[in-house]
């Protein structure tokens, strides 16, 4: 038996509880990993406080990420003992996620635990800062570099928007931070940033263009936000898109794109494919001073996620949230 974090729905009544459950009740999979460490993302939060429909089949364990060992594997690329890491693939979703003491899974989703990176680390970064990675390499792969100019992060405090300054920073970029808190400048400036902007500035009614300002961006926030933010690339600039905390709408126009050459990149870090998968990981081995992964830690125990959920969901948090389950 171990215990795991279910969501429950009859008719419309979500009900979440934490509570046992056996290795015959995981779902079809051919590794079976017990769980180091899990996270709460954005998705997790949605899922278990059913904000959005993110959970497509009933009972379901949340958790989208996870890093642990293979207890048992019949896929050909893994064995036990193997360190792992899972990263969307609709899990947590359609299939059981990481919030449980096991989680069984197909082999071809797992990527391996990179050398040079703890589980913990693993998961500090999380599917959060794997897609920032993915983030920056689309602004990469459209040619930004440092001399091109400041690169803006939106919803800079949050999990995708820390590690992206972190990692942008690192890299020799210019970072102006976005945040609703500006309790958090001293935080972000910690991870990098080298200007606070108030995301007020950029709440406002977007218009077609605005002064020239970034060379590229990292937006998590959609709708008005992102809207303003392509508004107000330099030429040539390049955005990339992977979420939608404001909003899942975009109230922009043409005008940047046939008129300064912008680039919209849609982000995706769900089916992303493996070899996308094991690159990212790489580069964030090498990029990231992994010892300042602290800073944007904070540790949740599995019983305490379901009444953290919310807090989530009102931006009232910083950074990573890291939930050991059978830490080594
Ligand atoms: P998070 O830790 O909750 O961070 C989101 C941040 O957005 C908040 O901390 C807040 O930062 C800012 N924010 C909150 N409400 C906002 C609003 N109304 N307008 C503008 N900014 C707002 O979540 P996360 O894990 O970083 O995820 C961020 C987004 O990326 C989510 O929409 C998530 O679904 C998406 N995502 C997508 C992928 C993908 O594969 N495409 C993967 C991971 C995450 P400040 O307080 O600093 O403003």
């Amino acid at each position: 038996m171990t215990q795991a974090v279910v969501i429950d729905k009859t008719e419309d009544q979500q009900t979440v509880t934490l509570r046992d459950v056996s290795a015959a009740d995981l779902p079809e999979g051919n590794v079976l990993v017990d769980v180091a460490y899990s996270t709460l993302n954005y998705k997790d939060a949605l899922a278990i406080t059913g904000a959005s429909p993110v959970v497509r089949s009933f009972p379901m364990v949340p958790g989208i990420d996870f890093a642990g060992v293979v207890r048992d594997s019949s896929h050909a690329d893994f064995k036990a003992g193997d360190k792992v890491i899972l990263n969307g693939w609709g899990v947590g979703e359609k299939h059981w996620g990481g919030l449980s003491g096991q989680a069984r899974v197909s082999g071809d989703w797992l990527i391996p635990q990179p050398a040079g990176m703890t589980a913990r680390q693993a998961m500090v970064i999380g599917t959060a800062g794997y897609t920032a990675m993915l983030c920056v390499l689309a602004l990469e792969e459209h040619g930004v570099t440092p001399d091109s100019g400041e690169i803006v992060v939106t919803g800079a405090a949050g999990g995708v928007g820390s590690v992206a300054t972190m990692l942008l920073a690192a890299k020799g970029f210019q970072v102006a931070a976005v945040t609703g808190r500006a309790s958090e400048a001293d935080y972000l400036k910690s991870l990098g940033a080298s200007s606070i902007i108030d995301r007020e500035e950029l709440s406002g009614k977007p218009r077609p263009l605005a002064k020239e300002r970034w060379a590229g961006a990292v937006d998590v926030a959609g709708s008005v936000v992102l809207a303003n933010v392509i508004a107000s690339m330099k030429y040539g600039g390049c955005v990339a898109a992977c979420g939608l905390a404001a909003g899942m709408d975009l109230p922009t126009s043409v005008a940047p794109f046939i008129l300064r050459g912008v680039t919209l990149a849609g982000v995706d870090s769900v089916m992303a494919a493996k070899a996308k998968r094991i690159a990212a990981y790489d580069r964030l081995v090498s990029d990231l001073d992994l010892s300042k992964l602290d800073a944007i830690a904070t540790e949740l125990a599995l019983e305490d996620v379901i009444e953290t959920a919310p807090k989530f969901l009102s931006g009232a948090v910083r950074g990573r949230i890291v939930v050991p389950v059978n830490p080594s």
